[in-house]
């Protein structure tokens, strides 16, 4: 018996769901290293062939994003640089430059959890995924598991302003 359409896109949000928890943990990784959290996962046939979390600060790496460490990754795992047919799950909207990547790569699908209206590039502040000028357009599902990961990053975000008026108050002292 096959599958109906409504069971097929069933499977597939619960497929979401659970990749995005994981790269989810990889976020909190980032956050543990007092990193900005975000963490991204690359899956080929059903099976995680890439991780990452942003380590720019730790490594010194404008680059260290999560995606690019993920894709770099996936890429040797495949022994390809075109990762056809595969889905990149990351918790914050690609910036322009991991949008690019994901164009240049050839991703199937990018799944994302929240907008970031200041820098996103699937569509918030630009739309590079689906740039019609450009060769490859990416298929595109946002919004997965979205309250935890915006929690995640407004927590964040919150902890350091925080840590910086203390440490601006001692300075004053
Ligand atoms: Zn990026």
């Amino acid at each position: 018996m096959s599958l109906t359409k409504e069971q097929i896109k069933t499977e597939q949000d619960r497929l979401d769901a659970n990749f995005m928890k994981h790269a989810y943990q990889l976020a909190q990784q980032a956050e543990s290293h007092n990193e900005i959290p975000v963490g991204a996962v690359v899956v080929a046939d059903g099976k995680v062939i890439g991780e990452g979390f942003n380590q720019s600060i730790m490594l010194n790496d404008p680059s260290a994003h999560a995606e690019v460490i993920a894709v770099r990754q996936a890429g040797k795992y495949l022994q390809n640089y075109r990762l056809l047919d595969c889905t990149l799950y990351v918790t914050l909207e690609p910036c322009p430059m991991c949008a690019g990547l994901l164009v240049h790569g050839r991703i199937k699908r990018l799944v994302y959890a929240t907008n970031d209206r200041k820098t996103g590039a699937a569509g918030s502040l630009l739309d590079l995924v689906n740039h019609q000028g450009l060769n490859h357009q990416v298929e595109v599902n946002k919004g997965v598991m979205v309250a935890e990961c915006s929690a995640l990053l407004s927590a964040f975000f919150k902890r350091r302003r925080a840590e910086r008026k203390t440490e601006k108050k001692q300075r004053e002292i």
